[in-house]
């Protein structure tokens, strides 16, 4: 277990969280009115968006169906019968005064999300539930020094508030849950999981104790927008608090705001000035009754998940569950690589595809959906790889030729001349010649200094380069040397 370390000893930090994701969905939650990103301020607001007065809402069945379709995903219970409730605040960019949420009866109930650590891992954290809301318009106060303005192009748009138990226990666990919802939540195609444009956001419940003991009173973090603040928002955090303990104070239960320029969080505000919402059930929608076929329908439009994926990668591919985690993160990813593999040594496939092509992506800050080399040129490359056509080593700078002119590997080995030399007799031949040019080096290995012979492979590999069969230059060096 991960521990942190104070003054006085050994402390555990304990993290639940709630993560708001963007429902994909063409539509709003209660209206007609466009969810595209990226519009004209204000182009995409329908009369109940802007709350006009009389306009009645009236629910999105896509926005439920993808509910749903989450719950199932989650393994969570899916709740038949829920509530729409009115959140009531104000704020500049909610115009009607209220959000309309869900409270005493959501419509998912409890389930569970597998996250995968480092070191191979996995851990179940308990998802608390997950209830469908409005979301509020934006208020932007960088366009003019003097005023504010209001964009509603998002006010209304469906948003799943997915609140987890609070199971992790460091910066590690959290970030491994965001990653693991967000990849199922992609797979599924639920949610963009887009963070840079805020279509999946969260907040971080933080709390210490001494290991063992009661739950410590917590501080919820606002709004972190990527995995990186997640992480610094926690890690800093935890020691405040337990800096606070330590020095005899006690921790005061308040939201609070992570600023990511300065790295640290700041006080928002307390208990006491939290909003009293005065949750009520919303008089213009009547109570959600789901029927079962309702739900069977949508587990049927489920694909198989990340779990799955990574359950059968292992036992049908023999990958480790390190490799086949990376591999089924990505939907195309996974397909990618079972592309690659299909009929072909599958360890090998998996190597290609995640040392050399997904390094490669990285640094030229693509995906593998605009690959300049298809499944079909990489699997092209294994093949001549296993079938002895070139080795290892020249493979790659083939692959780095792939990769900049989006030719067949085949048609780069014939033009270059890059097959494997498998000819004894050359071979023979080209140790004779560097044997010859270090007589020096071979009295001395004969002499009794082992350690040369790596001098030897090398030269050889050099003079061949780098095409000749290195087991072969190994036998034939053994030969030549010892015998
Ligand atoms: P509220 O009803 O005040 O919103 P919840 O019980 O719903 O509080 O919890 C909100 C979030 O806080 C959940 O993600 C939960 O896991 C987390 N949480 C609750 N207690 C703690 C705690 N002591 N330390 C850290 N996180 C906590
Ligand atoms: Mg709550």
């Amino acid at each position: 277990m991960t521990m942190l370390e104070g003054r006085t000893g050994k402390w555990e930090v304990v993290i639940g969280l709630e993560v708001h994701a963007q429902v994909i969905s063409n539509a709003k939650l209660f209206s007609g009115a466009s969810t595209e990103f990226g519009a004209a301020p204000n182009s995409q607001v329908s009369f109940v968006d802007s709350a006009m007065p009389g306009m009645l809402p009236v629910l999105n069945e896509r926005c439920v169906a993808q509910a749903v379709r989450t719950g199932l995903a989650l393994g969570a219970a899916i709740n038949l019968h829920s509530v729409f409730a009115r959140k009531n605040y104000f704020y500049p960019d909610l115009p009607q005064g209220y959000q309309i949420s869900q409270y005493e009866e959501p419509i998912i109930g409890e389930g569970e999300i597998l996250i995968d650590l480092a070191d191979g891992e996995t851990k179940p954290v308990g998802i608390e539930r997950l209830h469908m809301e409005q979301d509020a318009g934006k208020s932007l106060h960088d366009q003019s020094p003097n005023q504010s303005f209001i964009d509603l192009n998002r006010s209304g748009v469906a948003l799943m508030e997915i609140v987890s138990k609070p199971d992790m226990r460091s910066a590690d666990e959290a970030s491994a849950y965001v990653t693991k919802l967000r990849s199922i939540l992609r797979y599924i195609g639920a949610c963009d999981g887009n963070m840079q444009e805020g279509s999946l956001r969260c907040d971080a419940n933080v709390s210490v104790r001494k290991p063992g003991g009661e739950l410590g009173t917590r501080c919820e973090i606002k709004n972190v927008n990527s995995l990186r603040f997640l992480r610094q928002a926690i890690e800093y955090e935890a020691m405040r608090q337990i800096e606070i303990i330590e020095d005899g104070g006690k921790i005061d239960q308040e939201t609070r705001l992570f600023d990511a320029g300065k790295g640290e969080t700041r006080s928002m505000r307390s208990k006491e000035e939290a909003h009293d919402y005065r949750y009520f059930p919303d008089p213009d929608l009547l109570p959600l009754e789901l029927t079962p076929d309702f739900v069977e329908a949508q587990r049927a439009t489920l694909p198989e998940l990340p779990d799955e994926k990574k359950a059968r990668f292992m036992a049908d591919y023999g990958l480790s569950p390190y490799d086949a985690g990376v591999l089924v993160a990505e939907r195309e990813t996974a397909d990618f690589f079972e592309a690659v593999a299909k009929g072909r040594d599958a360890k090998l496939a998996a190597n290609w595809v995640i040392s050399e092509l997904f390094g490669r992506l990285n640094k030229a800050g693509r995906d593998v959906t605009d690959s300049p080399v298809s499944a079909e040129s990489l699997g092209g490359l294994v093949d001549l790889i296993a079938d002895r056509t070139i080795s290892g080593s020249i493979a790659k700078k083939v692959f780095d030729e792939m990769f900049e002119s989006g030719r067949e590997a085949a048609d780069i080995v014939e033009e270059q001349g890059l097959k494997q030399v498998t000819d004894t007799g050359a071979i023979e031949g080209i140790i004779d010649q560097v044997l010859a040019d270090n007589a020096d080096k071979v009295a001395e290995y004969r002499g009794g200094k082992d350690k040369l012979f790596g001098f030897f492979v090398g030269q050889v590999m050099r003079a061949s380069q780098g095409k000749a069969n290195p087991q072969l230059v190994n036998e034939l060096l053994r030969r030549k040397l010892d015998g």
